[in-house]
């Protein structure tokens, strides 16, 4: 049986590069990843400064 591969939950609802996460971790790990790839734009100057970016 599948686990998450990040808190070891049961409840696995989603497979992220082929790695099994519950619902919680899967979404954790989308927002990071968004958040730095938002950061990353910020620092090759493709987003305005004065647009928000939360800190990684
Ligand atoms: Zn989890």
């Amino acid at each position: 049986m599948s686990r998450c591969a990040e808190c070891g939950s049961a409840d696995v609802s989603a497979i992220v590069n082929g790695t099994y996460y519950c619902y919680r971790c899967a979404g954790a790990l989308v927002r990071r990843k968004v958040i730095s790839y938002l950061n990353d734009l910020k620092r090759r100057g493709m987003i305005p400064p004065s647009v928000e970016v939360p800190a990684e």
